[in-house]
């Protein structure tokens, strides 16, 4: 069960050099979950506990399993990741189980960054309903929150959560001692994109012709992912036309492809 589950990278690949844009939240997220792995001692002579959590909260595509990642490889950790929803949705009556799994698994993987996607799928707002499907989740959050508060010796396992809707979370996971750096990860800014532009083409065969500045004005509302995915389209574009090159024209036909996508998807969810 584990295995499908959850997935362990030791030391992932992503570095800080492949995230454009977020410098603040890159900081933030280095003070809180770099610091503490890399000099736990630290925190012991100031007196003070380390933090143990931080949550990473935005939509989707926008680099937040990147920025655990990276972490995780800067400090030579294991990268551990479980989604919420699979913890309370695939196994049902295991979730709590699953819990202790993770936490089990990081203890034996030490240093570890524990990364738990969609959070709001086992930490919702409680509502009025009582099924079993409730009960069930608030089983599997409660023990997630008894292990998050019974680290004894918080040096060696860091947890980062994400999720796209922050609003839903129940208060409780954001006490002191949880989850208490919350961290806004939102799209990228003009410059953001540029840089992003720049990261996924850095080992493309990019034309003289492509005008960077002008793909991020373009693509105003476009998440990381996103820009990802235009990249990889333009070079299908230079493909299907027997080119090496991608030139601009390539990545203007890959935005129009995949704008048009987007809508129809749109229209077909009416
Ligand atoms: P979700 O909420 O859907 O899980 P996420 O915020 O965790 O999304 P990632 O999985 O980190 O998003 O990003 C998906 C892919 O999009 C990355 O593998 C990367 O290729 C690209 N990407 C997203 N954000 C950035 C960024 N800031 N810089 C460079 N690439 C990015």
């Amino acid at each position: 069960v584990r295995a499908r589950v959850m997935q362990v990278e030791e030391s992932p690949s992503v570095t800080y050099e492949d995230i454009g844009g977020l410098e603040e939240q890159m900081n933030e997220v280095r003070e809180t979950v770099e610091m503490p792995l890399e000099r736990p001692e630290m925190f012991g002579e100031v007196g003070i506990d380390p933090p143990s959590g931080v949550l990473l909260y935005g939509p989707p595509g926008t680099g937040k399993t990147m920025l655990a990642k990276a972490v995780a490889n800067q400090t030579d950790a294991t990268f551990i990741k479980m989604a919420g929803s699979e913890l309370v949705h695939k196994f049902i009556g295991e979730g709590a189980k699953l819990v202790r799994d993770l936490f089990e698994v990081a203890r034996q993987h030490e240093p570890a960054v524990l990364f738990i996607d969609e959070i709001d799928a086992i930490a919702a707002k409680r509502t009025d309903s009582k099924t079993s499907g409730d009960a069930e989740v608030q089983r599997t959050m409660m023990q997630l929150l008894s292990e998050m508060d019974g680290f004894e010796d918080r040096g060696e396992i860091r947890i980062i959560a994400a999720t796209n809707r922050f609003d839903m979370l129940d208060r409780a996971i954001l006490r002191p001692g949880r989850f208490d750096r919350l961290i806004e990860v939102p799209k990228p800014n003009l410059e953001g994109r540029e840089k992003i532009f720049r990261i996924h083409t850095r080992d493309m065969n990019v034309a003289d012709d492509v005008d960077f500045d002008k793909l991020a004005k373009n693509a105003e509302d476009a998440s990381g992912a996103d820009i990802k995915a235009i990249c990889t389209e333009a070079g299908m574009f230079a493909i299907r036309d027997d080119r090496t090159e991608i030139r601009m024209e390539d990545f203007e036909n890959a935005k129009a492809k995949i704008d048009a996508e987007d809508e129809e998807e749109e229209i077909s969810k009416t």
